[in-house]
């Protein structure tokens, strides 16, 4: 044989040998550094204006009896998919180390949930019995919007606002003050808050990858689309004027399942 080709057989040997004894480590979905435009609103600022909206919901909610105790079986439910979730959210974002993270349940017809920034999160009973949800699918729900939290998806929604609705000259202000009262003006209200299709395939991907941590089946996100999907035929619910249900929403999670499903079979269930 000649010493070349031989040469290049070894060679080859030698990648593919690598290749198969050093795979590359699976380390679930991988996303790079947030948005630094996020920056030009103080978290600090945002968590508190969240707190007060969230506690503003519940005392509205309780008012009208429609706060669930914490006796409530799907409440309890839901904090109990909390508890296996949580832990896995300072790999997305350190500083939630320190959130007081809080679940609650709504009694209200809409198909609505959502993590404000902070971590308070909220779920309406008309997304559990409408859908029918099995804990994996709520584990998907929870984890997108979970994701939209610790991806401070707001924040930077805000800090863009600021941008185009107020302009160079009151941010300035805004950044020298520490005052932060505008971005709210210029964002609205956080519940209504309408996140961008990058920002919501980056939710939909960290929310398998948090679901398959805490030893909930990701393929439960493409069951939960479909019935999103289904759901959208009638009057479209308020979550899914926010969470467009398409056929290339499932086709993207399913493309990323390799990438999550052994995080899922290395977990312990729960
Ligand atoms: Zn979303």
């Amino acid at each position: 044989m000649n010493k070349r080709l031989l040469a290049s057989m070894l060679g080859f040997g030698l990648l593919l040998g690598n290749a198969i004894a050093d795979p590359a480590p699976n380390d679930g979905i991988n996303v790079g550094a947030p948005s630094a435009i996020r920056t030009l609103v103080p978290a600090a600022e945002l968590e508190k204006a969240a707190a007060s909206q969230y506690g503003e919901l519940k005392r509205t909610a309780a008012a009208k009896n429609a706060l669930a105790p914490d006796t409530h079986p799907q409440l309890i439910r839901l904090r109990n998919i909390a508890r296996r979730i949580l832990p896995h959210a300072e790999r997305f974002n350190p500083a939630a180390r320190r959130w007081r993270w809080e679940v609650n349940l709504i009694g209200s017809p809409q198909i609505n949930a959502f993590c404000m920034p902070g971590g308070k999160i909220a779920f309406y009973t008309g997304i559990l019995d409408t859908l029918k949800l099995s804990d994996e699918e709520i584990a998907i729900v929870m984890g997108h919007e979970v994701a939209h939290a610790l991806r401070e998806h707001a924040r930077e929604r805000l800090a863009k606002n600021q941008i185009t609705n107020i302009g160079a000259a009151v941010l300035g202000e805004l950044i020298g003050g520490g005052r932060y009262a505008g971005a709210f003006r210029a964002g609205g209200n956080l519940l209504t808050l309408k996140f961008s299709r990058d920002d919501e395939s980056e939710a939909d991907l960290v929310g398998l990858d948090l679901a398959a941590r805490a030893g909930y089946d990701p393929r439960a996100g493409v069951s939960l689309w479909r019935k999103m999907s289904a759901a959208s035929k009638g009057a479209p619910p308020a979550w899914l004027s926010t969470h467009p249900a398409g056929n290339d929403r499932i086709a993207e999670i399913e493309q990323h399942l390799p990438e999550v499903m052994p995080l899922y079979e290395a977990a312990a269930k729960p």
